[in-house]
């Protein structure tokens, strides 16, 4: 008999939010009118600043191989905006351009990681944190929070999950999926127990650019030297300039952990495509405070619109986001009804329910590691998000 697949192989779930996209687009290829509030990408075209860098390094014939890590000119300009924004100085050689900032995120748990370790991950969470974990035979220590908190974790929770194995823990402000914002105090109690129990902080900033409301972002590793010296931050040009499909991510560490990432990448990828790196020097480089204001002032609009429909919708209750651009919905008030006889069991029924009979997709809380509520994108236009709530108010109406 043939032999068969990986442990590894046969353990790795999809992701969810990839599945679920791919599941709305699929209806609409067959011609079902869904509205799809599943994406976890800006609906902006990539700016020109930024194409045009690509198109120039095309006629330069800057088409060949890099260095593993990326292009100099890149690894200066990220170390600049990281110097520039976030107060972290970075070397260029402590910076790993890699195919997006999930493959970041892997090289630094591959990096960092050995079986048997645990990795703090404060819940709702994005889905491939516990995953890329449990890939590296690690295992995803959850610590749970919710919106009486501001979706912020309790710093006595926090503490309580520490273990002689845990290794890490994941920062991720703003969170995707709540929206949360970690201020200057969660970030120094996080820190405080990051230096307490010697623990790395892999920090994943990637929507920092977009924050409302007056709230700022904060990187936990300018917080200071000691903290600095084991975090590592992960950022990328996917959201902030709409460069998603580009697949460019990186990050800066502490030079053994760079090395580390960069010689792993020489086995798995090599450098991340040509191309795309000196389409994201150019944005980098050339983004006007203008395109990011307008992309900012565009999102909390849609927001704002989203949060209040969603707010006057019985049995749905929704927390106001402070950053990146999702609404993380509560929809306890929904389960225990019922539809066609059907009852509504859980969030991931919810979802299902509302796809079915609304024809809104939506990603449930079970794949964020926090079941109950319902993650929405209002990364759409005005108009989608307008039909969209009406199609939900519709069916949850009709809920008894
Ligand atoms: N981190 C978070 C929190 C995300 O939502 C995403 C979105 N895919 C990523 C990392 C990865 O982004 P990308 O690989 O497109 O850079
Ligand atoms: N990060 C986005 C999301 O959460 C894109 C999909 C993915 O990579 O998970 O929807």
């Amino acid at each position: 008999m043939q032999k068969g697949l990986s442990q590894r192989a046969l353990s790795a779930q999809p992701s969810p939010t990839l599945a679920l996209t791919a599941r709305a687009q699929e209806l609409r290829r067959q011609g079902v009118d869904v509205l799809s509030f599943t994406a976890g990408e800006p609906d902006f075209d990539t700016p020109d600043f930024a194409k045009t860098g690509a198109l120039e390094a095309i006629h330069a014939g800057y088409t060949k191989y890099t260095p593993t890590p990326g292009i100099l000119p890149l690894r200066e300009a990220i170390a600049e905006k990281f110097e520039r924004e976030n107060n972290l100085r970075y070397a260029p050689d402590q910076i790993v351009v890699s195919c997006g900032a999930k493959h970041s995120l892997f090289g630094a748990f591959m990096a960092l990681l050995d079986p048997g370790d645990e990795v703090i991950i404060p819940t709702p969470c994005w889905v491939s944190y516990p995953e890329q974990v449990r890939l590296m035979g690690a295992t995803p220590v959850l610590v749970p929070a919710d919106e009486t908190t501001d979706f912020l974790p309790d710093y006595d929770a926090l503490r309580r999950a520490i273990t002689p194995r845990t290794k890490a823990i994941v920062l991720n402000t703003p969170c995707n999926p709540t929206g949360a914002v970690f201020g200057r105090k969660p970030l120094k109690e996080i820190a405080s127990l990051a230096l307490t129990h010697d623990l790395w902080i892999v920090a994943d900033e990637i929507y920092e650019h977009l924050v409302y409301d007056g709230h700022t972002h904060e990187s936990i590793g300018a917080l200071g030297k000691e903290v600095f010296q084991r975090t590592i931050t992960v950022n990328g040009v996917s959201k902030s300039f709409a460069m998603t499909g580009w697949r460019i991510g990186y990050l800066g560490a502490p030079t053994e952990v760079a090395r580390a990432v960069s010689r792993l990448q020489d086995q798995m990828t090599s450098n991340a495509c040509t191309i795309a790196q000196y389409a994201a020097l150019a944005a980098l480089r050339d983004a006007t405070p203008d395109w990011r204001a307008q992309l900012q002032a565009t999102f909390d609009r849609r927001r704002r619109l989203m949060v209040d429909g969603l707010n006057r919708i019985e049995g749905i209750r929704c927390w106001t986001p402070r950053g990146a651009f999702y609404v993380y919905a509560n929809v306890q008030g929904l389960i225990g009804r019922t539809y066609d006889g059907r009852t509504l069991s859980s969030s991931a029924d919810v979802a299902e329910f509302l796809l079915t009979t609304a024809r809104v997709a939506t990603v449930p809380g079970e794949g964020f590691c926090a079941p109950g509520y319902i993650r929405l994108s209002y990364a759409v236009s005005e108009a989608v998000i307008e039909a969209g709530l009406e199609r939900i108010g519709a069916v949850v109406s009709q809920l008894s």
